[in-house]
Formats: C-alpha cells, sequence, structure tokens
C-alpha cells in the first residue's frame, strides 16, 4: 500500500454541537426586517411559519449549539462522511497540489441537505409540528426533507417547481417512496399558484413561485410550519458538522489546506464547510483562501448587489440582508438546478463583505469538463452543482503548477450526480452549451 488516501472517523466523532459564526462575526450580521415596517423582524413574525425552537436557533448569539442524541443517531447513517485525497486527479491535471474532498454523497439522499433536514424535523417534533410544507427544485431538498420527515414521523408536502416536475422524474419518484406528497409548482392548490396557472396555464415555474406557494400553504394549515433547505442561519448552522469533521480529518491526513472551496446556491454545504475553518481565520490567525463557486449564469456573489431583498418572488418573506440579483430575477435552464437562486445566505454574504471568503463564477461547459475528468479518474460522478467546486480547484491546481507551487486544496463534494445522467448526456453528446 502507498500513502493513505482515504480518512475516516469513527461515529463517536459525529460532533456533538454545531458551531455559529454568529458569535464570532467582527462586525454583526444586518437583521432580517419587516417588508411593511422595514424594523428588525421579531421572533413572533416568524414563529407563525417556523417553529420556536428553530427561530431561537437562527437569532441565536451562543458559539456552540448541542446536537440533539436523536439528530446524532439519524446522523449515524451516514455520518461522519469521508475525506479523501484525489491523487488519481492530481495525477491527471499534472499539479504539485494535494486536492481532498469531503464527501458529502454518501447520505441516503445523495447530497448534504440532510444534515440540516434531520434537525429541521427533529425540532418541528419536539415543537409539536404534524406537517411541514416545502419547496424543491430539482428535488435534492424535497427528498432529504421527505426522507427526514419520515424518520421523525411527520407529514411532508413539497411544491415542485413545474419543469422539473415533469422533466426529473426520479427525485420525485424518490419523494414519494419515502411517502411525500408532491405538487408541481405553480399549483391548484394555493391562490398564489392558481393566480400563475391563470397568466400561464404552462408556467414553468421557479423557486420563487414555489416558495411563495410553501409559505402560503403553511398559513392555511393546521399544525404546519414551514422548512427551508438554504439561505437561513440556522441551515448553514446544521451544515457545520461537515467543516468541523473535515478539520479533524485534514489533521489525520497531516495538513494544513492553503485554500478551501464549496460551490454556492442559497449557501449551506459552502457555509457547512467554510465557517468552522473561517472561526480559525478570526481567532486563530490562519489565512486560508475560502472561496464560493457560483455559475456564471447566476452570479449572485460575482454580480449582484448587497442589499436588502425577499427571499420569495412573491414577496412575502421578511427582507434579507443578502448578494442578490433581485427577486425576480429568472435564471436561466442550467443543469446545476440546485444553483439557481437570485440570492445567497445572509451569512455567507456578510462573510464575503467582509474579506473573510471569496467568491469565483463559472460557466457549465467547463463545470462539466472537470465533473467528466473527476469521475473518469476518482469514480465518483459529482452532481454537477459540486462540479463547480471541482472546476475551481482544477484551476486552482493548474496555477499551483505553473507557480512551482505545492499547496493543500479542500473542497466539499455537496452530492453525487447519479440522478442528474442526462445532464452528463448532454454534456458528452457535445449539446450543452452556455448560457
Ligand atoms: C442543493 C444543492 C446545492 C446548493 O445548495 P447550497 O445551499 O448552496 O449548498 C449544492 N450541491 C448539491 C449536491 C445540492 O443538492
Amino acid at each position: 500500500m502507498s500513502q493513505p488516501t482515504r480518512f475516516t472517523l469513527p461515529q463517536a466523532d459525529i460532533p456533538s454541537q454545531w458551531y455559529n459564526l454568529l458569535a464570532d462575526f467582527p462586525e454583526p450580521l444586518p437583521p432580517p426586517l419587516h417588508p411593511g415596517t422595514k424594523q428588525p423582524v421579531t421572533p413572533d413574525l416568524m414563529t407563525a411559519i417556523f417553529p420556536e425552537n428553530l427561530v431561537m436557533q437562527e437569532m441565536s448569539p451562543e458559539r456552540w449549539i448541542e446536537v440533539p442524541e436523536e439528530v446524532r443517531d439519524i446522523y449515524a447513517l451516514w455520518r461522519p462522511t469521508p475525506l479523501l485525497r484525489a491523487v488519481r486527479f492530481e495525477k491527471a491535471l499534472q499539479t504539485p497540489a494535494h486536492i481532498y474532498y469531503k464527501y458529502e454523497g454518501a447520505s441516503p439522499a445523495g447530497s448534504h441537505k440532510p444534515n440540516t433536514a434531520v434537525a429541521q424535523a427533529y425540532f418541528n417534533k419536539v415543537a409539536g409540528t404534524k406537517r411541514l410544507a416545502t419547496e424543491t427544485g430539482a428535488g435534492q431538498w424535497g427528498s432529504s426533507l421527505a426522507l427526514a420527515c419520515r424518520l421523525f414521523g411527520l407529514e411532508c408536502n413539497v411544491y415542485m417547481v413545474r419543469v422539473s416536475y415533469q422533466h426529473k422524474p426520479y427525485r420525485r419518484m424518490l419523494m414519494h417512496t419515502w411517502g411525500a406528497t408532491v405538487h408541481p409548482s405553480p399549483s391548484d392548490q394555493t391562490e398564489f399558484g392558481r393566480k400563475m396557472l391563470a397568466q400561464d396555464p404552462n408556467c414553468p415555474g421557479s423557486l420563487g413561485i414555489a416558495i411563495s406557494e410553501a409559505i402560503e400553504d403553511t398559513a392555511k394549515h393546521p399544525h404546519t410550519k414551514y422548512s427551508l433547505g438554504s439561505v437561513l442561519n440556522h441551515v448553514c448552522l446544521h451544515q457545520t458538522v461537515i467543516g468541523q469533521e473535515a478539520i479533524q480529518q485534514m489533521e489525520m491526513a497531516g495538513e494544513e489546506p492553503d485554500a478551501i472551496f464549496g460551490c454556492c446556491g442559497g449557501g449551506s454545504n459552502f457555509a457547512g464547510l467554510a465557517f468552522p475553518f473561517v472561526r480559525k481565520k478570526i481567532t486563530e490567525q490562519k489565512r486560508y483562501r475560502i472561496v464560493g463557486v457560483e455559475p456564471s449564469a447566476c452570479p449572485s456573489m460575482t454580480k449582484g448587489e448587497l442589499r436588502y431583498d425577499f427571499g420569495d418572488t412573491a414577496m412575502t418573506t421578511p427582507l434579507l440582508k443578502m448578494y442578490t440579483l433581485g427577486h425576480d430575477f429568472m435564471p436561466p435552464p442550467i443543469h446545476a438546478g440546485g444553483l439557481r437562486y437570485h440570492g445567497m445566505s445572509p451569512m455567507v454574504s456578510h462573510a464575503l463583505k467582509l474579506g473573510l471568503v471569496e467568491a469565483q463564477a463559472y460557466h457549465q461547459t467547463k463545470v462539466f469538463e472537470s465533473a467528466v475528468l473527476f469521475a473518469r479518474t476518482e469514480g465518483i460522478v459529482p452532481a454537477p452543482e459540486s462540479a463547480h467546486a471541482i472546476a475551481a480547484v482544477a484551476d486552482a491546481a493548474i496555477q499551483a503548477r505553473e507557480a512551482g507551487q505545492k499547496r493543500v486544496l479542500l473542497f466539499n463534494l455537496s452530492g453525487h450526480g447519479l440522478l442528474d445522467l442526462s445532464a452528463y448526456e448532454t454534456y458528452l453528446t457535445g449539446k450543452l452549451q452556455d448560457a
């Protein structure tokens, strides 16, 4: 055997606390505002759609928040996730860089999203919620929440963007397998959905429309709360198990990363890997480069404005201070469906503004080129979303080669692409275009 390339932790090392970067930001995060009064939202406004325990987490100033035993027990189905060194990918890139990745595709839903879905279902269960309403784009979030609701005995009602409902059947089937109810959005289930359908019976839908429908559903059904799979502080919080494990595993490997990468849709998997390292930047004066990678077709961090904006199309959510392309921005139909969001997590936006992290954008042809090279060297077929991080890592590895520097690069492989193979087919048959 040559050098070790796979670093695994025992079940006992599943983190027992989530890390809250809100406690360590050098400047406080601008609060969400009430759209009418423009005053900071009060917890009672939030508890209309979220259970109180999650609202407290959303606003918590505590640095460490305990992971309940019930949640750790379910995390143990796939956590701790492995850290691997991509030696064959390094070789193909002819780089002196060492490339490590944290693999979140080993969860039952195939991505990092169950890390927060399980936590949210648990806190809703103990708060007395019977039913959760949510939206999903290509189905990664809907399937993760369907799984989590099933494990805690909650009903799950999902509004799925209509084009995906029609053209991406497999995650819809996964949701059905786990017992969720799935509606194509816009749907006839809500007033907002019926209004959109009256304007255009063939409306393809969007994430913003689906969020509006799920929030309306929550307001109109008893014992129902709303659940969001990205963007919010408590979602970023739950994902920090990724970075905490990665810090331990990089120590096992005997290396410190020079640069850390994650793809960004709403920002949660990036936050999950990055925030524990951001903490070391703030408290231990470490000098990592930490890079969020987004699609050029939906470039909220690299081309958007940092301002207060709505999280949804119907303008029903509180105003969030974030990098945004505008709540009515319609992203082009790129294959990384999970990255087609007009805004960015306020916490990630704040970290970017403070210079704690940076941002890059990539076109999807370049993304798939890197994804296929990765699949052909390391075996795992990455989700098109995750492949954005791989494209940025490949560039950094080539720069290291050209500069003759040994660099240590770490990225989050947020999910596998086995339910996204039609996108690979499009690329492999030369039909993929940049928007
Ligand atoms: C949903 C998803 C993303 C994007 O969401 P973030 O909140 O930005 O992490 C990235 N990768 C995969 C595999 C996803 O399913």
